[in-house]
């Protein structure tokens, strides 16, 4: 057992951790990064080559977990990649950069959470970015360390899909992180000349050489050490089967994501009291709310053959098509998302058929199911159990029952008629309701967008106050897309990122 002591431990190296990590070495402190992963480099062609993400799924680099078995879904065990690796899920993510609408974010305000507006939200989403794609300058950042562009390449079928979608009633919007989000066009995405730029590569590697940074990969945090009340010491860490202790004169900052980070809260004694009995773990701090209000987005996809014979170039980060509309007009914002892919993505790209295709996925983006991280064990390094409780809520099938449809729509517009081929996914025989309802059921999956296991609010199940530090403890903070009370309306790397700009400016203050 070796020991050392810093200002701040910083647990896990993706989205959020990575922001927290470089903001507080910007500022002198003496800061250690601890990763479970192995680094980035061990994986660099397939994380540096956008369009070969996939190949990323269920390698050393993931996570793989696995959700119990979903009764809304045929039961079944739906399969969750999560990055491993410095730079975590945004390592091996479809690098869409979209950052969700100002509902999201006044709604959060509006729960009684002081500074997370979309006005404040808006000026961390721009100190993070170097935008050098297209765009209404007032929504966005230059000179930041993370790169968001434009495609540098993509597929004529994507441009087809922008035009099939205003066939549709879906009209062109240049830039959907701009003043609005409703239309369709091609996504912003975190990309740097064509190559893959993670939250690693965006904030930590450039400051690699600055004292006061620490990185450890293969660092497999265990829990949180507290003193004999309830103020955090350090963490505890191994690496091939050795234990380290870290001490912090400050504070710990854990980023491990929306499933990891209340399992480690749950696993040093902070959770739902009864629950950490049944596993003989000490309680520091009885906080029922620890591991519940996961929400996640589910994607379910139309598929088709391609009569055309272009492959996506390298550069293509796969989901190249944006949508947003409303299935119901009262929502306050777009309730739909569509991502157009020019190649076939069925069961996360595992069931793909030889040849090309293109699939369109209709994701419901407030959804209203809610479910929980609980623990298999008292051990750590165990997964823990992941119950998203998909469609319990009914509205949600409802609305990817028509977000198919919808898309299904699109795909037979007149513009895809250069492209389209043969129906694969749902097939020309499912026309009811009831047969669209059994496809959703049985072939929708994770957008990769788990979020709100430790919500921040003020309330007894709230985890995190709107500084997000952990109530019932001193010198424990939360930055990842656990602390959300909602999910936000899109893909949620960029508001990971802003959670981690957020949380660096709260340690300072
Ligand atoms: C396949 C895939 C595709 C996606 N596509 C997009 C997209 O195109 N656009 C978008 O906006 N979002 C996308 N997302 C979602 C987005 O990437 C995530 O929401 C975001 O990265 C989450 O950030 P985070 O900081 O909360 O967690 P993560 O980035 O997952 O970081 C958690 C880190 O903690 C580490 N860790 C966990 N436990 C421990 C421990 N005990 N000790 C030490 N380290 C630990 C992990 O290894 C990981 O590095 C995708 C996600 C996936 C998986």
């Amino acid at each position: 057992m070796s020991s050392k002591a810093y200002d701040h431990a910083v647990v896990g190296a993706g989205s959020a951790g990575c922001v927290v990590a470089r903001r507080l070495v910007e500022r002198g402190n003496d800061v250690i990064l601890l990763e479970a992963g192995a680094p980035d480099e061990n994986h660099e062609e397939r994380i540096n080559t956008p369009v070969r993400f996939p190949e990323l799924f269920k390698s050393e680099a993931d996570w793989e977990y696995y959700t119990e078995p979903q009764p809304e879904m045929n039961d079944r065990r739906l399969y969750h990649p999560r990055g491993k690796t410095l730079g975590g899920s945004s390592s091996l993510n479809a690098m869409i950069y979209n950052r969700g609408v100002p509902w999201d974010y006044d709604n959060w305000a509006s729960m009684g959470n002081d500074g997370w507006s979309h006005d404040e939200m808006l000026d961390a989403f721009k100190r993070s970015e170097d935008f050098v794609g297209s765009g209404d300058e007032e929504f966005h950042g230059t000179g930041g360390p993370l790169t968001v562009d434009d495609l540098s390449d993509p597929h004529p079928a994507s441009e087809a899909f922008v035009d099939a979608a205003a066939e549709c009633g879906i009209e062109r919007n240049a830039d959907i992180n701009g003043r609005r989000q409703t239309g369709a066009g091609l996504y912003h995405v975190t990309q740097r000349d064509g190559k893959r730029c993670s939250s690693a590569a965006a904030f930590i590697k450039p400051v690699l050489d600055r004292a006061g940074l620490t990185v450890e990969t293969r660092a497999h945090v265990t829990g949180i050490r507290f003193d004999d009340a309830t103020r955090a010491e350090g963490v505890d860490y191994r690496r091939d089967g050795e234990t380290h202790e870290v001490d912090v004169s400050e504070e710990v900052v854990l980023s491990a994501g929306a499933y990891d980070t209340p399992q480690l809260l749950m696993c040093s004694g902070v959770g739902p009291a009864e629950h950490l009995r049944d596993h003989d773990i000490d309680v520091v701090a009885d906080r029922p709310g620890v591991g519940r209000n996961l929400q996640d987005h589910l994607f379910s996809f139309v598929v088709y053959d391609r009569t055309d014979d272009e492959p996506p170039a390298p550069t293509s980060n796969i989901g190249e098509g944006a949508g947003y509309t409303y299935v119901d007009d009262d929502e306050p914002a777009p309730d739909l998302q569509f991502h157009f892919c020019p190649t076939y993505y069925m069961n996360h790209g595992f069931d793909n058929p030889d040849g090309l295709g293109f699939s369109i996925g209709a994701t419901q983006v407030r959804p209203e199911s809610r479910g929980r991280v609980e623990l298999a064990s008292a051990d750590p390094t165990d997964d823990p159990v992941v119950d998203p409780r998909y469609l319990s809520a009914e509205p949600d099938l409802e609305v990817l029952r028509e977000g198919v449809k919808r898309a299904r729509e699109i795909a037979r517009a007149d513009a895809l008629d250069p492209y389209r081929g043969a129906e694969v996914w749902p097939g020309e025989d499912v026309e009811t309701d009831a047969e669209i309802e059994e496809h959703v059921r049985e072939t929708a999956h994770t957008v990769y967008h788990p979020v709100g296991t430790c919500r921040m609010g003020n309330d007894e199940s709230a985890v995190v106050d709107d500084r997000l530090r952990v109530h019932g403890v001193d010198g424990v903070r939360v930055a990842d897309t656990s602390v959300m009370p909602t999910i936000p309306s899109g893909n949620t790397n960029a508001p990971a990122i802003a959670v981690g700009e957020r949380a660096a400016s709260l340690l300072e203050a």
